[in-house]
């Protein structure tokens, strides 16, 4: 109670200081808000939300709370589907990025510096006259920092890697309130490194700076099959991790088998297939995609065109928007890819969700299994590599995204058995077949799985130092809780 009267006082203080920029309970812009949510769950009612507009207001921010003892989160756009990684209760006040929405490109259209507000529509919009790309989210409504931070998996990663690795600076505000930038190359490469897939707990991010990239001729568009044919289209998922994005990396694709027990009551298999092509019609009839595409695998329907990622975002925001603010939970797996591993992991997912959750009301389950090629990991290794250090002789992984959307409170539990039934079945069968790796895509994990025991455990190490460096007194770590924390790693 104390700590709440605190926040309060401290909503009301900062509310006379900076009146346009302090939502109070009950206003309409903090409605809007504590809304602004993926997961309703997150929804969680701080003491007050703050709407800095530059890098000088986050650091008077921050030093404000720390002054006061006051606990806070950061949101950007509100995707991250763990409990409590982006909001704080009425104990805490919210720092929203939603008024630091900057977009500027360099003269020679190398480097485009984006704001935290930014989701990757807006990126996209405003790179759509100009024919390149920089490697972000594969779904325009996603939040441009939380991806950036936990590494990010992009259309583009088969050639440009994690999208961190082509972050070249991050302008930071630090826990003592200082506003750095940080580059490979500067006096902060230390942080620069952390920030490519270490989390929050090292520093507010107001800035990113990233390489762009040529992309005249992407094409992408979604393909949906027949069920009767999931065996051939787990084939050509593992076919692509070892085959396809090595020999063209300019390919990319998210399969993921959708279980709606209200339109079907068979898993529907999906793939999204992008190719980013070097000539004005090479992608008409890519072979990279060849296995996704008839004759081999023909789509029942297909919206593969050539257009841009904003082209593409509009397509495709408007259907994934209209789950946001559901019940929202994800949880994330990897393994080694083999022929074996795609049929494991889809067969086993779906026995079980078809067992548990086929009358959970407007349940939707959706299985991707996203192959992460030895390219992809080549070039997120490059020069001084990401904090994930994911093993290139290991190559390729098969990452496993387990998302699930429900409508009603009294499904929780059963929703929460089902996501530790399946998931013992899953580490259970694949530790037993040596197929089973330890990493954990921070983006995609859910609350409590150990994302940073699963780094390199000299990455770990060098992360707990750069932590301590820069943030001493645990200002982000323990006054900002949400989120995965490097030093909750024991040593
Ligand atoms: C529909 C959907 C599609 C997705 N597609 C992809 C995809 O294609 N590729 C992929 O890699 N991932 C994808 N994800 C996962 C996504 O990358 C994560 O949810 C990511 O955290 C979202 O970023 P955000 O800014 O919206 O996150 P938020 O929820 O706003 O924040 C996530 C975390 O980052 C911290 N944070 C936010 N802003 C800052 C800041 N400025 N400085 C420091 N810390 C900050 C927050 O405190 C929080 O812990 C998807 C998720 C969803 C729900």
């Amino acid at each position: 109670m104390k700590r709440e009267a605190t926040a309060a006082q401290t909503c009301l203080q900062l509310q006379s200081q900076y009146p346009s920029k302090v939502a109070l309970p009950n206003t309409t812009e903090y409605i809007y808000e504590n809304s602004e949510y993926w997961n309703v769950l997150n929804s969680l009612s701080p003491a007050c939300i703050v709407n800095p507009s530059s890098a000088d207001d986050v650091s008077a921010f921050v030093k404000t709370f720390t002054g006061a003892e006051i606990p806070f989160a950061v949101r950007g756009g509100g995707h991250m589907t763990a409990l409590d990684s982006n909001n704080i209760n009425s104990t805490g006040i919210l720092i929203s990025a939603d008024n630091l929405t900057s977009l500027a490109l360099s003269d020679d259209k190398q480097t485009l510096s984006v704001g935290p507000g930014n989701r990757w529509v807006d990126v996209y919009q405003y790179l759509s006259p100009y024919g390149i790309a920089v490697p972000g989210g594969r779904i325009g409504i996603v939040g441009v920092p939380g991806l950036l931070l936990g590494g990010g998996m992009s259309y583009f990663s088969g050639q440009y890697g994690f999208s961190s690795t082509s972050v070249k600076a991050y302008e930071v505000v630090l826990a003592n309130g200082e506003i750095v930038t940080a580059t490979a190359n500067n006096s902060f490469s230390d942080l620069h490194w952390a920030l490519k897939g270490g989390g929050n707990s090292f520093g507010i991010v107001t800035r990113f700076d990233l390489q762009t990239h040529p992309a005249p001729y992407t094409y992408i568009g979604m393909n949906a099959y027949n069920p009767l044919e999931i065996s051939q289209w787990l084939d050509a998922i593992y076919n692509f991790a070892t085959y396809g994005q090595t020999e063209y990396p300019e390919a990319a694709v998210i399969p993921f088998s959708n279980y709606i027990p209200n339109l079907s009551p068979v898993p529907v298999p999906t793939t999204i297939v992008f190719y980013d092509s070097k000539t004005p019609l090479g992608g008409v009839n890519a072979t990279a995609l060849q296995n996704f595409s008839a004759p081999r695998l023909t789509p029942l329907t297909s919206t593969y065109v050539k257009r841009d990622m904003y082209a593409w975002s509009q397509e495709l925001d408007p259907a994934s928007s209209a789950l946001k603010g559901d019940r929202q939970r994800f949880h994330a797996l990897t393994a080694f890819n083999s022929p074996d591993t795609v049929q494991t992991i889809h067969n086993t997912f779906m026995a079980v969700a078809e067992q548990m959750i086929s009358i959970v009301t407007g349940v939707e389950a959706a299985l991707a299994i996203m192959p992460v090629s030895k390219n992809w990991v080549e070039q997120s290794n490059a020069g001084a590599g990401d904090p994930m250090g994911l093993d290139e002789s290991k190559a390729p992984y098969i990452f496993v995204e387990q998302s699930l959307t429900w409508g009603l409170p009294v499904d929780d539990a059963t929703i929460e058995n089902f996501v530790t039934v399946v998931n013992q079945q899953l580490n259970a069968v694949l530790d037993a077949k040596g197929l089973k790796s330890s990493f954990l895509y921070l983006n995609d994990a859910d609350g409590g799985q150990p994302v940073f025991q699963g780094y390199k455990p000299e990455n770990v190490a060098k992360l707990k130092a750069i932590r301590e460096k820069y943030d001493p007194k645990r200002i982000y770590t323990d006054l900002m809780p949400g989120g995965w924390k490097v030093a909750d790693v024991e040593s």
